[in-house]
């Protein structure tokens, strides 16, 4: 055993409460074994999306919860594409912690990877595969944590449920919707764990654990100009591309208003207090009073430019992505139309903003056609809760790190849940900051965890659910 792989279980000595101390801890070294095992063989089932195939890890799991008498449901809308729900039960002092992960995983190109993708091959102190950080990796801290309840025998204030759920890359029918539709009595929590967060370390240290309370929402819309058709001999002022163009243009520059909410506020205010100073002057100008939009524009701008994540988590974003118009060079099109990938921030006022939008375009040849929204709208979940507060004490024991509450720019299922009520909190493992820009990030084709990273992982997860969950012994 290497001297880092003893100091983070001396730090986790350390910072073990009194409250900690009367439960006894599993056989960590022991569990790390079982976890790599039912991780790669997790990683080995090719459940690409679309189209899926998701029923393979549910009859993994189904067998490996019920070999060891936990209660399992399966419910699909499309055999095989199913969701499992299993769950222990507790004394119903208190409303049910859902836990979950998605079965799901985004498709390949094989012939980019170095290790094939679905062989959850281990190198280097990391395993390689598609779904290793997205998101296999709750699927199996969520089977690890309800396995080792069961075989504790922990006491249970509250059910913990364990969804292992379909469908969550590019949405559908199938998941999330469906069970929250059709089956709400099955998962209906109090509060929810799931993928959105992470601890990122740089340079080797450890900086600070993000966990997810809130997302932005995705709503797109359409610019179509319109226009006469003509011979472009003969230009016209009323050409629907350049038009077009024009107002592409002044919605890419358009600042939209700030719309900090709870979550952004402290995520600002605690990450200037572990940044240097003058990034920590940034990220308290932004917090001002009355800084909007004259005090911190400079502020803002360095955002834009060099932390565009932040900069779209301070308001409702608009990244024009798709451009169309005309057919042959010596013909004026009568019509162009451009896609936007608008991010509302959750507290937006979606009428506002399309009003103000059009008066920013200012052209009546250009309409705004709004899409449905994907996913439901809703406040953060609060960062005063008994959930927030054991994330918060788990990650310092742990990782010995601050907590930042943060807000997702994508989607997430936990859209849904927060929709209905209840509070959810996005977790994930220990990550390199340098990783993700060297490719070897989510969905990406070189996509790899460390393994040290999953085992704390799993800690952190029992740990948190564990002291949400337990009762006292009767
Ligand atoms: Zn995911």
């Amino acid at each position: 055993m290497s001297l880092t792989r003893i100091l983070p279980l001396f730090i986790l000595f350390l910072f073990v409460s009194p409250a900690m101390a009367q439960t006894s801890q599993p056989d960590w070294a022991k569990i790390e074994e079982e976890t790599m095992r039912h991780f790669q063989a997790i990683l080995r089932l090719d459940t690409s999306n679309p189209p899926g195939n998701e029923s393979l890890v549910v009859d993994y799991l189904k067998s490996a919860l019920e070999r060891e008498g936990i209660e399992t449901k399966v419910f699909a809308n499309d055999p095989k594409r199913a969701n499992l729900v299993a769950r222990l039960r507790g004394n119903g002092k208190k409303r049910p912690v859902l836990i979950m992960g998605h079965t799901d995983v985004v498709t390949v190109d094989p012939t980019k990877w170095k290790h094939p993708p679905f062989s959850a091959t281990r190198e280097g102190g990391y395993v390689y595969g598609r779904g290793a950080t997205d998101d296999k990796d709750n699927v199996v801290a969520c089977l690890m944590v309800m396995l080792l309840l069961k075989r504790m025998n922990t006491p249970l204030d509250r059910d913990v449920i364990f969804l292992a759920e379909a469908s969550e890359e590019g949405g559908g029918p199938n998941g999330i919707g469906f069970m929250v539709d059709q089956h709400w009595a099955e998962i209906d929590a109090e509060y929810c764990f799931a993928e959105g967060g992470g601890v990122v370390r740089t340079g080797g240290k450890i900086q600070y654990a993000g966990v997810a309370t809130t997302e932005k929402i995705p709503q797109g819309a359409r610019l179509v100009a319109r226009g006469i058709s003509g011979h472009g001999s003969v230009p016209l002022r009323s050409n629907a591309v350049v038009h077009l163009a024009q107002a592409v243009a002044k919605v890419a520059a358009w600042r939209t208003p700030m719309r900090l909410n709870e979550t952004t506020r402290a995520y600002f205010e605690r990450l200037a207090k572990i940044s240097s100073p003058e990034a920590a002057a940034r990220y308290n100008k932004l917090l001002q009073p009355g800084d909007s939009p004259g005090g911190s524009d400079d502020a803002q701008e360095y955002l834009a430019v060099n932390e565009p994540r932040l900069y779209s988590t301070l308001r409702t974003s608009i990244s024009p992505n798709i451009i169309k118009g005309g057919y042959r060079s010596n013909v004026i099109p009568s019509e162009a139309e451009a896609t936007l990938d608008i991010r509302a921030a959750p507290n937006e006022d979606l009428t506002w903003f399309f009003d103000e939008m059009k008066k920013v375009i200012n052209d009546p040849a250009v309409e705004i056609v709004r899409n449905q929204a994907g996913r439901p709208g809703s406040p953060p979940s609060r960062l005063d809760t008994e959930a927030f507060r054991v994330i918060e004490e788990a990650n310092k024991r742990v990782y010995n790190v601050v907590t930042l509450p943060t807000m997702l720019t994508g989607a997430t299922d936990m859209a849904q849940l927060r929709a209905r009520g209840v509070q959810c909190y996005g977790i994930g493992p220990m990550t390199d900051s340098e990783d993700g820009p060297k490719g070897f990030g989510a969905h990406s084709d070189q996509e790899r965890i460390l393994e040290e990273a999953l085992h704390r992982f799993v800690r952190f997860h029992w740990d948190i659910v564990v002291n949400l969950a337990r009762g006292n012994a009767p």
